[in-house]
């Protein structure tokens, strides 16, 4: 059994299409894939028409959000959600309100770099999103359209890094009340990339418990942006506070590097989470 369980499609800030995510699953011997974009169930209905035989697919999303230390501006934190009831009230008008967040956001950003004469267009890119939940990666592609960067790795570690001028941050959902909304859809919430320091600060292990104490029910341990000792860590301190343990991709086609399947879940894992979800099923191919 291989399992991925944390991928974007074009729903969010990943190039393929949830049919065309599926085959490159598919096509990389994977039997199990979640499909996670950004602050959408939007691909779910695709997934759902699209689904090869003998692949399952897990539907599920990764929320924007934060934790807020005592002593330090507030940590930007990923949750995934899976097997949540896409249709509860109060966490879909979360949904919505992050995704309108985002727009207005990204917005802000491309008109910054435009009024600086960079090549980029609010229009233009709300265009070539094409309904995609708008994120950085959609304006590094625009700024690789202009010519201004060439490739959306290094838009990112030049003008679209949060510590450019040009970064504006989201008001994005308190970790704790994101992790009551998708427990309280019947959804299993899981703490993605917590500890990956090179995406930038990350939280301390006092947060990790906090979020246990409110209904965290797993970590996310193998991805790509952890470090072993990152690994060893979050091990650790899943053990510590008997949370689920899960490795996935991340996978973003054409906008990152990785390949689909590149780090995987135990199927034991698997189980403990498909046992908590209660509030929608599983796509079985
Ligand atoms: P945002 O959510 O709009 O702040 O943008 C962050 C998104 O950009 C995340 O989904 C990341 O997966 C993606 N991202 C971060 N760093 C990179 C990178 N170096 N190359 C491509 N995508 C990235
Ligand atoms: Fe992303
Ligand atoms: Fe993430
Ligand atoms: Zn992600």
């Amino acid at each position: 059994m291989r399992i991925d369980l944390h991928t974007h499609s074009s729903v969010s800030d990943g190039t393929e299409t949830p049919a065309e995510l599926l085959a490159s699953a598919r096509a990389a011997g994977l039997d199990v894939v979640a499909l996670t974009d950004h602050d959408t169930t939007g691909g779910w209905a695709a997934a759902e028409a699209a689904r090869p035989a003998g692949l399952t697919v897990v539907p599920g999303m990764e929320l924007s959000c934060r934790w807020f230390p005592s002593d330090q501006p507030p940590i930007s934190v990923h949750l995934l959600g899976y097997l949540f009831d896409p249709l509860h009230p109060a966490f879909a008008a979360e949904r919505a309100r992050l995704r309108d967040e985002r727009l207005s956001r990204a917005e802000r950003i491309v008109e910054a770099l435009a009024a600086d004469g960079y090549p980029v267009s609010w229009a233009e890119l709300v265009g070539h999103a094409d309904g995609g939940v708008v994120g950085r990666p959609h304006i590094a592609g625009a700024l690789v359209r202009g010519g201004v960067v060439g490739s959306v790795g290094e838009a990112f570690t030049s003008l679209l890094h949060h510590r450019s001028p040009y970064y504006v941050a989201k008001a994005d959902t308190d970790v704790r009340e994101g992790i009551a909304l998708v427990r309280a859809a019947g959804g299993v919430p899981v703490f993605a990339h917590g500890l990956a320091t090179k995406r930038g600060r990350v939280v301390g292990d006092d947060a990790v418990a906090a979020m246990a104490e409110a209904g965290l029910l797993g970590v996310e341990v193998d991805h790509p942006d952890h470090s072993e000792a990152e690994r060893a860590q979050l091990r650790g301190l899943a053990a510590d506070l008997d949370l689920l343990v899960t490795g996935s991709s991340d996978y973003h086609g054409a906008n990152k590097t990785t390949p689909i399947g590149a780090c995987t879940t135990d199927p034991e894992q698997f189980e403990r989470l498909l046992a908590a979800g209660t509030g929608t099923a599983p796509m079985r191919g």
